[in-house]
């Protein structure tokens, strides 16, 4: 692309900022008891406000929905996207276009949402999602693109608010060292892209540096209850506080569930990829990749024990491989 093409490709970008990618979606079903439940046992949710059994005793006096479930009661089935190759919507004519001009990765990259009320049985979702900002182009580890912002807000039956979320995604074009893996020109692998960074804020840097300094599975503790918790958070679920130490796992677990993954190939990563989520002996769970094992080797209940990975740049990740 030259500069007056990019320039008339990002003019037909921006076209889009502002558009609602369709009409309303309206929930096909209303907030009810079966899918609360379902979605809180996916989850390990156990708050009596989100039982028939214990609602009652609650503040809300009724049952009520979890907030983070705002988005499920709009989801659709998978069967709603096949014919997927034709655009459905804004949002995927402006991922096709991106498409077709060699921005053809893709990869969530973050979400925010804000919560107005809870959600009660019987409330009826309406969503309106709206292509909300498209950046510069940026060079980023996955490779050159834009990212993407989408804003959903959500609506009850009565037109009230009840909460936003934003969305953003990458569209990236997978660097020239990518392709040149698969060919094995080896002047260009040197260039390959290593794996991309995980966020590390406030409340979780400090677990990742331990794994860089010390070599160990930090599990983060309450010092004052001591209570383990993973992912890294700020407070104590139990108690409240916001103290806190970590212990060193011991490393084993068992395999709680998993999914070989093929497809999208993100660069840096190495595919068939196994992503798993362990059950560390101390009684945490926590997502990790499976290696040294070929995916139909993998099951539920495989013991494991970490790994801790160097990456070539130095970067130092927590990984499993099968025990003994
Ligand atoms: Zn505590």
């Amino acid at each position: 692309m030259n500069e007056e093409q990019k320039k008339a490709f990002e003019a037909e970008l921006r076209a889009y900022v502002g558009k609602a990618i369709g009409p309303p979606v309206v929930a096909r079903d209303p907030v009810n008891l079966p899918m609360i439940r379902q979605w809180c046992d996916a989850m390990g949710e156990t708050h009596p406000a989100y039982s028939d059994e214990g609602a009652g005793e609650t503040l809300h006096g009724q049952v009520v929905a979890p907030p983070t479930m705002l988005q499920a009661w709009i989801m659709e089935g998978w069967a709603m996207h096949e014919g997927y190759d034709e655009p459905r919507d804004e949002q995927h004519r402006l991922h096709k276009l991106l498409t077709e001009a060699g921005y053809t990765g893709v990869l969530g990259t973050n979400t925010e949402e804000h919560y107005d009320r809870y959600l009660k049985l019987g409330d009826v979702v309406t969503a309106v999602t709206t292509i909300d900002e498209i950046s510069e182009e940026k060079a980023t580890g996955a490779g050159i693109g834009y990212f993407v912002t989408t804003r959903t807000v959500f609506e009850d039956q009565e037109g009230e608010s009840l909460g936003w979320m934003s969305f953003r995604v990458l569209k990236f074009k997978p660097p020239a060292g990518q392709q040149a893996a698969a060919s094995g020109d080896e002047a260009a692998i040197s260039t390959a892209p290593t794996r991309m960074k995980p966020p590390a804020g406030h409340d979780n840097a400090w677990w990742w540096q331990k794994i860089a300094d010390e070599d160990v599975l930090p599990i983060q503790r309450c010092a004052d209850c001591q209570k383990l918790r993973h992912p890294p958070r700020p407070m104590c679920d139990a108690c409240g506080s916001q103290r806190f130490d970590s212990v060193a796992a011991s490393g084993r677990g068992t395999v709680h569930t998993f999914t070989v993954i093929h497809y999208p190939q993100v660069p840096g990563y190495d595919y068939p990829l196994v992503s798993i989520i362990v059950d560390l002996e101390e009684g945490e769970r926590m997502v990790s990749t499976l290696v040294d094992c070929k995916p139909e080797d993998c099951r539920i209940g495989l013991p494991v024990a970490v790994v801790i990975h160097e990456d070539e740049d130095g970067f130092k990740i927590p990984f499993f491989r099968p025990a003994g």
